[in-house]
């Protein structure tokens, strides 16, 4: 986790274009940016508080910098390597961010099937991700099979402010859901400070406060994941909403000639093919971040499924194919704006027996 992705800058620079319009009469918002959990991290502030933006950022990368600190896979002395390293040991004292996050991994794991499974760790490293050495050429089944006996969200263990993993060589791998969450912690700080009017982003996961000026709301571009600038519409957000966007253009490695995306299909120990993004809106950001890398999984109709256990949290997905096709769950209409020119690629999805679906 927490390698640099494209997508997220992409998405974070898009908020400031969104507003250039509305905001060049008068003072504009100010955006600060800066380098943290291996990726871009941003904020933004209101055109009312736009002289108080470096102070939301310092007090944001100080804060991400210590989550940093606890949760990366990268760092061995990271609470997260340390419960990793003592995987088949039984449980130890946890502090509150991990004991947080391996709950609430329970929760979307048990809600997903097990698409969304944070102990894919040893899947994630055998195609190369997440410190794992590039392989010469895609893990043979065998290797799978041997990766997959050490994948499954039910051998978390959490108990009374311990925590553990039940199998030795288990790996838990954070990256599909810490900066959702480290974006909610950062905000419930700023809040504490007084900031009314803000954005925060760390990699394309983003929380909006406020407004950008008066009369506006915050509008973040939708990236078109068969382009490497390109959008195909906005989202436009209010009060304390996020948006989290998975995508196979942001992490990849190529093994003869082919391209594999970073997020794992957990049932088969393969990466995802079939979907190229898949977008979240929902009302916070680690609502958003786990959703979206689990949806992307699932697919639009048995992803829709699992929304409906979600108040109001709805998806846009974008398949992986010829031919630009936007896909919106029930209420993804009220905040997705699309481009004119892609309009006529846009429908609504019919989730089988999933609530609500095929409404508009
Ligand atoms: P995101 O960009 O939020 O969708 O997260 C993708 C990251 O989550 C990957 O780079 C892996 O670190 C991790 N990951 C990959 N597959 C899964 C999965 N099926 N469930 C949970 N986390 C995953
Ligand atoms: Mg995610």
């Amino acid at each position: 986790m927490f390698k640099r992705r494209q997508g997220g800058i992409l998405l974070a620079a898009l908020v400031v274009a969104g507003l250039g319009l509305a905001a060049c009469r008068r003072a504009e918002p100010r955006q600060q940016s800066f380098q943290v959990m291996g990726t871009l991290g941003s904020v933004m502030a209101g055109t009312g508080e736009a002289a108080r933006c470096g102070d939301y950022a310092a007090i944001t990368l100080n804060r991400m910098r210590e989550l940093e600190a606890i949760l990366s896979v990268y760092s061995p002395t990271s609470e997260l390597s340390r419960l990793n390293a003592a995987a088949g040991q039984g449980l130890a004292p946890a502090g509150r961010h991990v004991s947080m996050l391996l709950s609430m991994a329970l929760l979307y794991g048990t809600l997903s099937h097990g698409a969304f499974d944070v102990t894919v760790g040893p899947v994630v490293q055998a195609w190369g991700f997440s410190g794992g050495r590039k392989p010469a050429e895609a893990p043979s089944e065998a290797t799978l099979r041997e990766k997959l006996a050490l994948v499954g969200y039910t051998n978390i263990l959490v108990s009374g402010g311990k925590c553990g993993l039940a199998k030795p060589g288990m790996v838990v791998d954070l990256g599909g859901i810490a900066k959702g969450y480290a974006v909610d912690v950062c905000c419930r700080e700023l809040i504490k400070q007084g900031a009314k009017d803000f954005v925060v982003n760390l990699g394309g996961n983003m929380r909006c406060y406020g407004r950008p000026e008066a009369g506006r709301l915050w509008r973040v571009g939708v990236r078109d994941p068969f382009s490497a600038d390109g959008t195909i519409g906005v989202i436009e957000l209010s009060q304390g909403m996020a948006v989290s966007t998975s995508g196979n253009y942001e992490r990849f490695v190529e093994i003869g000639g082919k391209r594999y995306a970073h997020i794992m299909d957990p049932r088969t120990g393969w990466p995802v093919t079939g979907m190229a993004g898949v977008t979240v809106v929902a009302p916070s950001a680690v609502t958003a971040d786990a959703l979206s890398t689990a949806l992307f999984v699932l697919g639009p109709a048995e992803g829709t499924k699992m929304l409906t256990f979600f108040t109001n949290c709805a998806a846009l997905f974008v398949p992986d194919k010829s031919g630009l096709e936007i896909q919106l769950t029930p209420g993804m209409d009220r905040h997705f704006k699309a481009n004119p020119a892609v309009t006529a690629g846009v429908t609504m999805v019919a989730a089988g027996d999933a609530a609500g679906a095929g409404r508009r």
